[in-house]
């Protein structure tokens, strides 16, 4: 169910934000357990970017030890080609993390660094995964042609409503140069907004009146986007609802807070 075709049946009740993803969903391709998102890794092949299913499991960080992270990123880095990756310990917030350029790695078991209580990472370095977790929540991608910069980030509707993601964008062309009509932002697979009512509190972070409502924070969080000053044909959202779709994905609400969480993924390789 997308929020589009919700509003097409004439659903008496808005869901918020949802018609501000008409035109950008995108299609993913899924293979072995991760959809990948094609359209950027075409515009750049040492581009990766994309996002593990529940096929492979449980990438969760909180809740797991450092060596079971430590197997779990390394494995998933690893298969992508990258020899080191990124992985936050994500609480809500809206820090960011400058992941630092190091000596590149060859070869052997993947580094894999631990980025600290933080929802979003940018670098400028290449090589490195950055890597996000996700149950519902909103993973972000982002990324500069201009300069190289990429960043990923979280947000969930604390994060959205406090603004993680204009923080992000400005961490991106603050220190690597770029401005923001030319940087990419995707959003991947998340809960769609006929899946997600929320209650009085979210509906007020967000700043909207009354005491239940439907809120679609991929539409939300393009709006953010567009008002930061990036270009509408430079955004892009999945298809997928992580808690009615049709791909096998990790829904914190569909599953009644048992869901483990999945991997998203964004790096560069050298050329
Ligand atoms: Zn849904």
């Amino acid at each position: 169910m997308t929020p589009g075709r919700v509003a097409a049946a004439g659903a008496p009740e808005e869901i918020i934000g949802a018609r501000a993803l008409d035109g950008l969903e995108v299609e993913e391709v899924s293979r072995e357990g991760v959809l990948r998102l094609t359209p950027w890794e075409a515009l750049d092949t040492n581009i990766v970017c994309g996002i593990t299913t529940a096929a492979r499991g449980d990438f969760g960080v909180a809740a797991s030890s450092p060596a079971r992270v430590a197997e779990a990123y390394g494995t998933l880095a690893r298969g992508l080609g990258f020899g080191r990756v990124s992985v936050p310990t994500q609480v809500h917030g809206t820090a960011i993390h400058e992941v630092p350029r190091r000596p590149g790695v060859e070869g052997g078991v993947p580094v894999v660094e631990r980025a600290g209580r933080v929802d979003g990472q940018v670098t400028g370095a290449r090589e490195c995964l950055l890597a996000a977790t996700a149950a519902d929540c909103v993973p972000i991608a982002l990324w500069s042609r201009a300069t190289g910069r990429i960043g990923l980030v979280h947000a969930g509707w604390r994060g959205a409503a406090a603004g993680i993601l204009v923080r992000a964008l400005a961490g991106l062309w603050r220190t690597g140069g770029g401005a923001p009509g030319e940087l990419r932002v995707h959003f991947g697979p998340a809960i769609c907004g006929g899946c997600y009512e929320v209650d009085r509190p979210v509906l007020a972070a967000f700043g909207f009146p009354g005491g239940r409502g439907r809120l679609d924070l991929r539409g939300l969080l393009a709006g953010q986007a567009l008002a930061a000053g990036v270009d509408r044909a430079s955004i892009s959202s999945s298809r997928h609802c992580s808690a009615c779709g049709t791909i096998p994905l990790h829904s914190h609400r569909a599953s009644g807070g048992k869901a483990g969480r999945m991997a998203a993924f964004l790096g560069r390789r050298r050329d």
